[in-house]
C-alpha cells in the first residue's frame, strides 16, 4: 500500500512522518482541510482539474497507466463535495472520484481517456474571496512518451517488496472459530451506486456491522471486519487480514448493479472462487469487483508475478474451495427459506478477494442497487436485520457441520 506514495522529492521540506507509518513520506496537512467543490475546464488539448480547498495543503500528484489515471494524494483532507460530482466528462478526463485511501490519507483519482502528461500542478493560497485551490493541468501525448515517463517515475518510487501472505497464528483446538467480514469498496472507491445515489460502500458497511453484532451475540465466534469505516482497502490486504487472523471463514459483502435496460435482476447471489466463471455475468461481475484497486489508484503488480502467484495458490486451494462451496450452499439454503434470491443463486468466478489459500471464502451480493425494490430493502433497517439473522444461521449451519465432521 505504501508504494503508491512516490518520490520524496516532491514533498515539502520539514514534513514529519505520521506516527505508525514508518517510511511513508508524509504530507503536511493543516488541521481540518476541507475540499468542498471541484470542476473540470478546458478541452482535449488542455484539461484543467480544479478543487476548492478551505486551506492550502501539500499534495503529491502522479500518473498511473492501465487504465490511465491521475492520482492526487494529500493527508487528511475532508471531502464535502456536492452530491453526484465527478461523473461528467470533459476534455481528457472521463470521471473523477475522491475519498479516504487509508486512515489519514486522502485521495482524488481522475480517469483519463488516453495517454497524457501532467503538464503542471500547484496549490494556490486563498486570496480575497477566493478559496485555496488545487490545480492540475493535463495535456495529451502519445503512448510511447506516456510509457517512458511512467517507467521512470515508477523506478523513482520506493519499490514495495512483495507481501507474502501471513501465516495464521496457532490456536488451541477448542478456540472459537474466527469469522472475518469484508464490506467491499470504501473511501475513494464507492462501488456501485443506485439511480438515487445510494452507494454500495455504505450499504455493505452497515450490513457488515449488523452481521458482526448478530454473530457476536451467539457467543460462538470471534469476529473481525476488514474495514469499520469509510476507508478504502486494497483487495490483497483484505485477503491478508483473513490469513493473519487465521479465519475459519471469510465473507466479502457487496451489492450489485446492472443497468435495468439490460437485466432487471433482483435478489441476493452467492459467489465462490473458480478459474472458469460459471457464466458470462459472473465473469463480468468479478472483473468489476477486481477493478476496485484500479478505481482507488492502487498500482497493480506486473502480470507475470500475478500468474505465478495464482499457480501456487491453486495447489493449496482445493480443500478450501470445497469448504467454500459448502458454506455458499448454507447461505443459499437459509436465504431460499427466508430471503430473496436471484434466479442464478450460486455462481462462481475469479474474484481476487476470495483467494486466501486456506480460508474458506464466499462473496455475497446482497441484492441489486439497480432494482428499485432491492434498493428499498438494502437501505431498510428491518431488512438488514432479517438478512443478518439469515446469514448468521448459515454460518452456524456451516460450523455445526464442520464440528460434526471434525477433526478439521
Ligand atoms: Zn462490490
Amino acid at each position: 500500500m505504501l508504494r503508491v506514495f512516490g518520490a520524496a522529492a516532491v514533498l515539502a521540506a520539514g514534513v514529519i512522518a505520521p506516527a505508525g507509518l514508518p517510511g511513508a513520506p508524509a504530507l503536511a496537512a493543516p488541521q481540518g482541510v476541507v475540499a468542498n467543490d471541484a470542476r473540470l475546464a478546458g478541452d482535449r488539448e488542455r484539461t484543467r482539474f480544479i478543487a476548492d480547498l478551505s486551506k492550502k495543503v501539500d499534495v503529491h500528484v502522479y500518473a498511473l497507466g492501465n487504465p490511465y489515471r491521475v492520482i492526487v494524494d494529500a493527508a487528511d483532507v475532508h471531502f464535502q463535495m456536492p452530491r453526484g460530482i465527478g461523473k461528467k466528462q470533459r476534455g481528457l478526463v472521463t470521471a473523477f472520484r475522491y475519498g479516504l485511501f487509508a486512515p489519514g490519507k486522502s485521495r482524488i483519482v481522475l480517469d483519463v481517456r488516453g495517454p497524457f502528461l501532467i503538464d503542471k500542478y500547484f496549490v494556490l493560497e486563498p486570496r480575497d474571496d477566493q478559496p485555496a485551490r488545487l490545480v492540475v493541468d493535463l495535456v495529451p501525448t502519445d503512448e510511447k512518451t506516456f510509457a517512458d515517463k511512467l517507467g521512470k517515475a515508477k523506478e523513482a518510487r520506493t519499490k514495495a517488496s512483495a507481501v507474502p501472505l501471513p501465516q495464521a497464528p496457532k490456536r488451541p483446538a477448542n478456540a472459537k472459530p474466527i469469522v472475518v467480514l469484508d464490506p467491499g469498496h470504501g473511501g475513494v472507491d464507492p462501488g456501485a451506486s443506485s439511480a438515487n445515489g445510494v452507494a454500495e460502500k455504505g450499504v455493505v458497511l452497515k450490513f457488515g456491522k449488523r452481521l458482526k453484532e448478530k454473530l457476536l451475540a451467539t457467543g460462538r465466534y470471534e469476529v473481525y471486519m476488514t474495514r469499520e469505516d469509510d476507508t478504502f482497502l486494497p483487495l490483497k490486504e483484505r485477503v491478508a487480514i483473513a490469513q493473519k487472523k487465521g479465519a475459519g471463514l471469510f465473507l466479502s459483502i457487496h451489492a450489485d448493479y446492472f443497468p435495468a435496460e439490460i437485466d432487471d435482476a433482483r435478489g441476493a447471489t452467492v459467489y465462490t472462487l473458480s478459474e472458469q466463471a460459471s457464466d458470462a455475468e459472473a465473469r463480468a461481475l468479478a472483473a468489476k469487483e477486481n477493478f476496485s484497486d484500479a478505481i482507488a489508484g492502487v498500482e497493480l503488480p506486473e502480470e507475470s508475478d500475478e500468474v505465478v502467484a495464482n499457480i501456487l495458490i491453486d495447489l493449496a486451494q482445493r480443500e478450501t474451495k470445497n469448504r467454500s462451496v459448502v458454506f455458499a450452499r448454507s447461505i443459499v439454503g437459509e436465504l431460499a427459506a427466508k430471503g430473496t434470491l436471484h434466479d442464478k443463486r450460486l455462481r462462481s468466478a475469479g474474484f481476487r478477494v476470495l483467494k486466501a489459500p486456506d480460508v474458506p471464502s464466499v462473496l455475497l451480493e446482497l441484492g441489486f442497487l439497480s432494482n428499485a425494490d432491492d434498493e428499498k430493502q438494502l437501505t431498510s433497517e428491518a431488512w438488514r436485520d432479517r438478512m443478518a439473522t439469515s446469514v448468521t444461521a448459515a454460518i452456524d449451519g456451516y460450523f455445526n457441520k464442520r464440528i460434526a465432521r471434525s477433526p478439521f
